[in-house]
């Protein structure tokens, strides 16, 4: 791979502040999406060098903590200042491991580092409180410490950003973390490591670990010492975390699937609902947790709105994501496409039209697609698809399409274009989602609280609420 600074390609993991290899020697050859070309050789470790890496992570924990806020800030500020300058070379590594296009993944870099940046500063604003005493004597304090050491578990559709909004406010409250990075996508997480140890970050301070995802998920649900889980991945295995954590009853931040709704009401703006259903649902081939899932149109402009995103959706271009000019990449792997065709194909035999797009196109590879028609019927109704494949569903009742969008067991995301500021509010209100984008296809950032309810998880990412999940109150009560 042509990086301008080839040392940011590691192979091998990250523990106690070592490059590492498994116990066994045993590695696995990783494979960019696009062209199945093997990048290189990752090791697969498992639960021992998870429990060395938690055991390292714990011996740093206390010198770690005992910095102050604005030390510790400065590294990460550091380690952010790196990111941005290495911002090419990490652009690369990911899309050749992920396939996304060039400029997204210079994108997500960015956005990756914005959350080492704001939790650089948002360490130093860790306030406690004070509260009047309940008898005379009595003098009450609240301080908030940091929850110790932490895992995170990390998937491969955001393979920077999903790890620094994790590691970013653990190491600013004070925590030290062990990160087992989704297996499509290691390289993205070692060469951030490499950032983090040249950016001063002490040894143990952060640990990746990559291998057999089961007995690394096992060590890291088991271990005592591990006091919090983060997770960002799919509902079901987040569930399974969940009860493997609950025998030592750690702390969970769970970020797990999506069924967003993308509602365009009759007096929308359709040139800016086609942008925002562009950004929602093509980006990053279809494959993020907040990717509107079901769109739904009122009957008025329905056929128009069809329209003018069939010529927008026709405008993109498939390719590998180093081609110049690509804005559609493969998709992750061979199961993926299959889903996606499976739910274009059951779609299509339940009524549902198909507008433009849908073939297979080799490879992991297919053409945008719009189907119209769509109906709760259908798969893609209730599951994620995580692909090109937008279903357009037809609807004319505000009540009506409040329901349907809340009919799902998720609520992460949902986004609606509308102009009339009752409907506006009334509707945002009444969606049952954790993030609510009106007018706007894009709803990321690392000022705004991140998170869904329902079973789309636990806890928030990003904002002032995002280190919260990383410190545990403590209520001194002083008898003077
Ligand atoms: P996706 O479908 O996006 O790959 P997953 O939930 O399967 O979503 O994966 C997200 C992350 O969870 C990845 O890092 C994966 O390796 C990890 N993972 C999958 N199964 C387990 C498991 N049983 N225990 C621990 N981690 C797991």
């Amino acid at each position: 791979m042509q990086l301008k600074d080839p040392s940011l390609f590691k192979q091998q993991c990250y523990i106690d502040g070592q490059w590492c290899d498994a116990a066994s020697g045993q590695t696995v050859a990783i494979a960019d999406p696009a062209s199945g070309e093997v990048l290189g050789p990752v090791p697969v470790m498992g639960q021992s060098e998870t429990r060395n890496a938690t055991e390292a992570a714990r011996k740093a924990l206390g010198p770690w903590r005992a910095l102050t806020a604005k030390e510790r800030a400065v590294m990460l500020r550091r380690w952010f200042e790196l990111i941005n300058q290495h911002s090419d070379d990490l652009a690369l590594l990911m899309t050749r491991e992920q396939g996304k296009p060039l400029a997204e993944a210079k994108g997500e870099v960015g956005y990756a580092a914005s959350f080492i940046e704001w939790f650089a500063e948002e360490a130093k604003r860790v306030y406690g409180e004070t509260i009047p005493g309940h008898q005379g004597d009595k003098r009450i304090m609240v301080i908030k410490q940091p929850v110790g050491v932490c895992a995170a578990i990390t998937p491969w559709n955001f393979p920077a950003a999903m790890i620094t909004r994790k590691v970013g406010p653990a190491l600013a409250a004070g925590c030290t973390m062990v990160v087992k990075p989704a297996p499509q996508t290691p390289f993205t997480a070692l060469a951030l490591a490499e950032l983090a140890d040249r950016a001063g970050i002490p040894p143990g301070v952060l640990n990746i670990v990559c291998g057999d995802a089961v007995a690394i998920g096992n060590e890291l649900c088991a271990n005592p010492t591990v006091r919090k889980l983060s997770f960002t991945g799919s509902t079901a295995v987040g569930s399974k975390l969940m009860a493997q954590c609950a025998p030592n009853i750690k702390k969970l931040s769970l970020e797990l699937g999506g069924n967003a709704p993308f509602i365009v009401f009759r007096d929308a703006d359709l040139d800016a609902a086609v942008a925002g259903a562009m950004i929602s649902k093509y980006r990053n081939a279809g494959q993020t947790c907040v990717c509107a899932n079901r769109i739904y149109v009122q009957d008025e402009v329905y056929d128009a709105f069809a329209a003018k995103l069939a010529k927008a959706v026709a405008e993109l271009r498939v390719g590998k994501g180093t081609e110049p000019g690509v804005t559609t990449g493969p998709l992750i792997n061979a199961a993926a496409l299959t889903k996606v065709q499976d739910h274009l194909q059951d779609a299509l035999s339940k009524g549902a039209k198909l507008l433009l797009g849908g073939k297979s196109l080799g490879g992991n590879f297919m053409e945008p697609a719009i189907i119209t028609e769509a109906n709760s019927s259908m798969k893609l109704a209730r599951e994620e698809t995580f692909g090109p494949l937008a279903p357009l569903f037809r609807f004319k009742e505000v009540d009506e399409v409040i329901a349907m969008a809340n009919d799902t067991e998720f609520g992460l995301a949902a986004y609606f274009y509308g102009r009339d500021l009752s409907l506006v509010w009334h509707v945002a209100e009444a969606l049952e989602y954790g993030m609510v984008g009106v007018n706007t296809g894009l709803i990321s950032t690392e000022v705004a609280p991140f998170g869904g309810i329902k079973s789309s998880g636990l806890g928030r990412e990003g904002s002032r609420h995002g280190i919260e999940e990383y410190l545990e109150l403590k209520y001194i009560c002083l008898s003077v």
